[in-house]
């Protein structure tokens, strides 16, 4: 029998899909900051889906690159992020097969 996934979230998960394997796919937000040459660092706001059955994982970036007339300009979108990561989650949840791993003592 499936166990209950939607009674234990982890911690940061906003979305969570069932697949027809028994996992579950979550979405959560995360930063990372990446060290810049001027030292003052990156920080990357990005939407992260993850299957716990199979392990595939895809990471969606809140910034866009928006052309304006003479340059382009950097927005954060983080919808537009979160409607791309739910619309991989969902292809990904009817598709995948893999039977989330059970600890052998619980
Ligand atoms: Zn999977």
């Amino acid at each position: 029998m499936l166990t209950n996934p939607e009674t234990v979230w982890p911690e940061g998960v906003v979305a969570r899909y069932l697949t027809v394997g028994g996992a579950t796919v979550d979405i959560t937000h995360g930063n990372r900051t990446y060290p810049t040459s001027d030292g003052i660092g990156e920080n990357r706001n990005h939407t992260t889906v993850t299957c716990t059955g199979c392990s595939a994982a895809e990471e969606f970036s809140h910034w866009r690159v928006v052309k304006r007339m003479t340059f382009d300009d950097k927005v954060r979108d983080t919808e537009a992020a979160d409607r791309d990561a739910r619309e991989w989650a969902q292809e990904h949840a009817e598709k995948c097969r893999a039977m989330p791993r059970r600890e052998v003592n619980q």
